[in-house]
């Protein structure tokens, strides 16, 4: 099978798991996810798993990532932060989708690397900077929307914060040996309205205590 006859098979897959978002589903098809791992998984990047990117990390699986990306009602004027940036597969769908992404990544190589890879595919509409992403980003806040690829053990309040009134966070919750779940944190006013979106894996969000 061709990594093209691949990449349609796990499309079809993702709108059998409920993935109805076009534009959503049309970002996965302009992506290559062949630039995004290394050359020893290139015979699985369209499989829908989650593979090692170095560092520890792993670049996350595509079902779980338009899950996330689907919940977060992205509309195309958005400004949109994320967290753990990774390998930039998850950038390169976001800037598809909104205006411009400002991601954080905590490993300095991660996102140095990562920045390169989305260049080199003419990917322009983002910026990014190595750094801890619990703490968001307050000199480009507010934002419309934000996503953390990372789990933590409760919603970081500093994120919730940087959330335009109306504006969206997608998050994993919970420790790493427990059942984590992705939480939609939703801001109306100075209120925080959080629904739980079900159960998922994820590696957790490293955050300072200071
Ligand atoms: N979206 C990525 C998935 C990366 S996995 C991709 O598509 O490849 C989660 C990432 O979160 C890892 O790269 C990890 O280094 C990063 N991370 C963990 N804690 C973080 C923090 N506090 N701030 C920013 N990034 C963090």
């Amino acid at each position: 099978m061709t990594p093209s006859t691949r990449k349609i098979r796990l499309i079809l897959d993702l709108r059998r798991r409920g993935i109805t978002n076009t534009d959503l589903l049309s970002a996965f098809e302009r992506v290559p996810r062949e630039d995004f791992v290394p050359d020893a998984f290139l015979d699985q990047c369209y499989e829908d798993i989650a593979l090692p990117i170095g560092y520890g990390q792993t670049v996350s699986q595509p079902s779980v990532v338009a899950t996330m990306l689907q919940a977060l009602e992205i509309e195309s004027g958005h400004k949109v932060l994320e967290i753990g940036m990774g390998s930039g597969y998850q950038t390169a769908l976001l800037t598809y989708l909104c205006r411009r992404v400002y991601a954080i990544e905590l490993h300095k190589e991660l996102q140095r690397e990562a920045e390169k890879r989305l260049y080199a595919l003419n990917r322009n509409n983002f910026t990014s900077m190595a750094g801890d992403g619990s703490l968001g980003w307050p000199q480009q806040a507010p934002f419309a929307r934000i996503i953390s690829a990372a789990a933590a053990d409760d919603v970081p309040r500093k994120l919730a914060e940087q959330l335009d009134d109306g504006g969206i966070l997608i998050l994993p919750i919970g420790g790493e040996k427990e059942i984590q779940k992705i939480v939609k944190v939703v801001r109306v006013g100075d209120e925080f309205e959080i629904e739980d979106l079900g159960p998922v894996r994820f590696v957790p969000l490293v955050q300072n205590s200071s």
